[in-house]
């Protein structure tokens, strides 16, 4: 892959995809048929602003693959969606659905829009519009969206309601992600986080060490970062250092989280926090740690900085936090990599179980959400690590992706090619 196009979602996706497919010696048909999206659908959706002007705006929704199950993904808005970051983040899905190994294929959606610059009505009317122009497209058993960039519980709420108002009955099978009181799941909120420190303790495990010695640096304080600080200080990791994107926060004997975020919470930035140090944000990355977890954004970890990184075991919390180019450098310098397939799927692995107890109409209590989403992340992690172990020369990011794309292939085979 070429240095200038190292941060194209599709590209990474694809040199992913190519090595795996390549070491399992699929065969070409196949191959074809994953590279391609299933379905992609574009939608123009005229709404009504608040000042009374039409506005038109552009959405997508791309099923990269239902051979599992109906498609997954989220729904993004934001002003830069376009057509392959949503194929790419599809493809993202139907793989990382097959590692944990739940019935589902990979989906996305996504509105160009920018919601800081709309009123709460304008995004619910795009919301409501969207959905109508999908009806035929999503549903329980065809293709179940979930929150992303720029929408929430709420927009899931509307979601939920325009589809419902259509299908004439209560449908909170159609997303997940929905508030408690329409279908929401237990302990979804925390999941991604936790599934985090789930994979991390096994990382440990495997490599000998012990949470109390154990010091973390976490970029991104937001819903993964912030539940994955909060859950591995609670189980007594060291966690040194929180970098965003306007501050970076340290203190070597572990940080106060509960502190940190009331801190935010009342002054709206981590900087200055009184129980840590400031500390370059630019150069967070960079301190010597055990467990690095990105839990921001994609493309941080590059073939520019990949090389500076002092940390043992990177725990991908983000999606795509690491460029397909920076993967050989991180393997050189024997960092653990848990890659954002395997590290934060507890998300849709709770999904997963939110849409179960919508179909059932019976609601889990916490314990059990959170057992069942343990019992998942570990016998993923483990047939991840295991598939690596038993190659040679495979990582495991790559195992990852060989056991996800085998397990789909296998569905297309068995299912055969219709007509
Ligand atoms: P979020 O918006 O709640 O939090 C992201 C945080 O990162 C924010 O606090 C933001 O200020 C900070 N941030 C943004 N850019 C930054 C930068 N360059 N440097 C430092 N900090 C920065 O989002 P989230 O839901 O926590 O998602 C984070 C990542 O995890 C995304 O890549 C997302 O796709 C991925 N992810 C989320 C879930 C989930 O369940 N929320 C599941 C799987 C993957």
């Amino acid at each position: 892959m070429e240095l200038s196009q190292e941060t194209n979602p599709w590209l990474s996706a694809e040199a992913r995809f190519d090595e795996a497919a390549a070491r399992l010696k699929l065969d070409d048909g196949i191959c074809k048929v994953l590279k391609s999206a299933a379905k992609e659908i574009t939608v123009h959706i005229p709404v009504m602003l608040d000042d009374g002007r039409i506005e038109v705006f552009t959405g997508y929704r791309v099923q990269h693959s239902i051979a599992r199950g109906p498609g997954k993904g989220g729904v993004r808005y934001a002003p830069d969606v376009n057509l392959d970051e949503v194929r790419a983040l599809a493809s993202w899905m139907t793989w990382k659905c097959a590692v944990v190994n739940i019935p589902f294929g990979g989906a996305k959606g996504g509105v160009i829009c920018d919601p800081k610059m709309l009123s709460d009505g304008e995004i619910e009317r795009i919301t409501r519009r969207y959905t109508s122009s999908l009806m035929g497209d999503i549903g329980p058993e065809l293709d179940v969206p979930a929150p992303d960039v720029g929408t929430n519980d709420r927009t899931m709420a509307w979601i939920m309601d325009t589809y419902s108002m259509h299908a004439r009955h209560a449908t909170t099978a159609v997303v997940t992600g929905k508030p408690m009181e329409l279908g929401g799941s237990r302990g979804r909120s925390e999941a991604t986080g936790r599934g985090c420190m789930i994979v991390t303790n096994k990382a440990l495990q495997r490599l000998g060490m012990e949470p109390a010695s154990t010091r973390v640096v976490i970029q991104g304080f937001g819903n993964v970062g912030g539940m994955a600080a909060r859950l591995l200080s609670g189980a007594g990791y060291k966690v040194i250092s929180i970098i965003e994107y306007d501050a970076a926060v340290c203190n070597p004997n572990g940080l106060d989280i509960e502190a940190l975020m009331a801190h935010r919470k009342e002054t709206g930035s981590i900087a200055d926090f009184p129980g840590g140090e400031n500390i370059n944000k630019d150069e967070g990355l960079y301190q010597e740690c055990d467990v690095l977890l990105p839990a921001a954004t994609e493309n941080v970890i590059t073939s520019k900085n990949a090389g500076k990184l002092r940390c043992k075991i990177l725990c991908e919390g983000a999606n795509g936090p690491t460029t397909a180019l920076a993967d050989k450098i991180l393997a050189e310098k024997k960092i653990f990599v848990i890659p954002d397939i395997l590290a934060n799927a507890g998300g849709v692995t709770v999904s997963y179980f939110e849409w179960v107890q919508d179909r059932q109409g019976f609601f889990w209590n916490e314990q059990l959400v959170n057992d069942r989403l343990e019992e998942i992340m570990v016998a993923s992690f483990d047939a991840v690590v295991g598939y690596a172990d038993k190659h040679e020369g495979v990582n495991n990011r790559t195992a990852a992706y060989m056991l996800a794309l085998d397990r789909v292939a296998s569905a297309i085979r068995t299912r055969g090619i219709y007509a």
